[in-house]
């Protein structure tokens, strides 16, 4: 198989490039010396004030003071699964129902589905969906309801958890809504911002939730290391047991480098926010635009919603979207299909699914997400490879 020697990588919502400016915050940090932020030596204790100090930078960029003592904090994880999996398996009480979006993330669904089938160590959980409307934004006007409590005849939830901004399709779900109703009910809520933290505005205190999940490897960071943001006074049951370190919550040695990079990869994204967002959405815009010009079979979902600047969900109808990744591959542009966020086979996806798109879309599904380091060459060139392997495969 031959392989076209220009890489355009649109598959930005998976992962992103490291900033080489984070690359070498992180190598510094390594090449510093042990750093076990538990030890209660000298070396320890400088460990302890750069953790400390990256955590604090951390909490500036989100809005929130992690200094304070019984304030918001943050917890460490190996990412966006863990963060999710803590998430939702750790603050409600064991037989309190969680109600969940129907198009949240796998790290999300499987793990209520889990809980619903008691696969887990846990009891059983009864586990409430929201549905979503054709457009890909969650229902709502369903949730008091789904919510329950007094006077609905059934029992109250003990956890909320809708995401920022859907993966698949970019669409940005109405979290505000979603807090006031919360509130009203006073039944904390989880959001999961992994794929917008770092690239739109999110302000954690301000978002009304208990918990919000990120991960730096989608904003040109580090892979392996994650945060769960937590309000103040919030409890959290851990799923790791072994050590004392983030307060029992969540033991295992941190990850110092890591989160240094965390840290500084989210200065960098949010101080250049409103300028990545008009590159984003100038390139995406130019993509769907010429798309829609070139190959009369494509729908583009979420299209005219709130969406991430960075995200298109194209169906090319009449391409299998398994055959059209593989086509587009080897002419030497990464995008994904499906609902995975990793590449192989992927079942069909169960956010087409909820918004009740037609079986054809759903086969020809396909995901473009750019980054700051793409470039308008790229996407016009993108965009002329997609539509000749539109064309070759609708002719087969
Ligand atoms: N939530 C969402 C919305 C995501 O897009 C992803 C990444 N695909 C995750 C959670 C999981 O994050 P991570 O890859 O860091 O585990």
């Amino acid at each position: 198989m031959t392989r076209s020697a220009a890489e355009i990588y649109l598959d930005n919502n998976a992962t992103t490039a490291i900033d080489p400016a984070v690359a070498r915050v992180i190598h510094e940090a390594m090449l510093a010396g042990p750093a076990n932020a538990s030890s209660q030596h000298a070396i320890g204790q400088t460990a302890r004030s750069v953790l400390d100090d990256a955590v604090e930078r951390i909490g500036r960029c989100l809005g929130s003071d992690l200094n304070r003592p019984g304030g918001p904090r943050l917890i460490v994880t190996s990412g966006g699964t863990e963060s999710n999996n803590l998430a939702l398996t750790g603050i409600a009480a064991p037989d309190a129902p969680i109600v969940v979006s129907a198009v949240e993330h796998p790290s999300v669904l499987a793990v209520a589905l889990a809980m619903n089938r008691a696969d887990g160590a846990g009891p059983r959980r009864e586990i409430r969906l929201i549905p979503v409307l054709p457009s890909g934004v969650v229902d709502v006007d369903r949730l008091a309801d789904l919510i329950g409590g007094e006077g609905t005849g059934r029992a109250k939830a003990g956890l909320v958890s809708v995401m920022s901004a859907n993966n698949e399709t970019g669409v940005i779900q109405p979290t505000a809504e979603v807090a006031k109703i919360c509130r009203w009910k006073n039944v904390p809520l989880h959001i999961d911002a992994t794929q917008s933290i770092g690239k739109v505005p999110f302000a954690v205190h301000a978002s009304g939730a208990s918990a919000v999940s990120f991960s730096p490897h989608k904003f040109h960071g580090p892979t392996g290391v994650g945060g769960l943001w937590l309000d103040a006074g919030v409890k959290l049951s851990p799923m790791l047991r072994g050590g004392e370190q983030q307060l029992l919550t969540r033991p295992g040695t941190e990850p110092v480098a890591l989160v240094v990079g965390m840290a500084e990869a989210l200065q960098i994204a949010t101080a250049n926010l409103v300028d990545f967002a008009a590159h984003a959405q100038s390139l995406r815009d130019r993509l769907e635009t010429r798309l829609a010009e070139a190959c009369p079979n494509s729908v583009i979902h979420g299209h005219g919603r709130q969406r991430l600047p960075t995200t298109t969900c194209v169906s090319l109808i009449g391409c299998d979207r398994q055959t059209m990744l593989m086509a587009l591959d080897v002419a030497g542009i990464a995008c994904s299909s499906g609902s995975a966020c990793s590449s192989g086979s992927s079942p069909p996806s169960h956010v087409l699914t909820a918004m009740r798109c037609p079986e054809n879309q759903i086969d020809s599904a396909l995901r473009f997400g750019v980054s700051k380091f793409s470039t308008q060459e790229e996407i016009n060139r993108a965009a002329e490879l997609i539509s000749r392997c539109n064309n070759r495969l609708r002719q087969m």
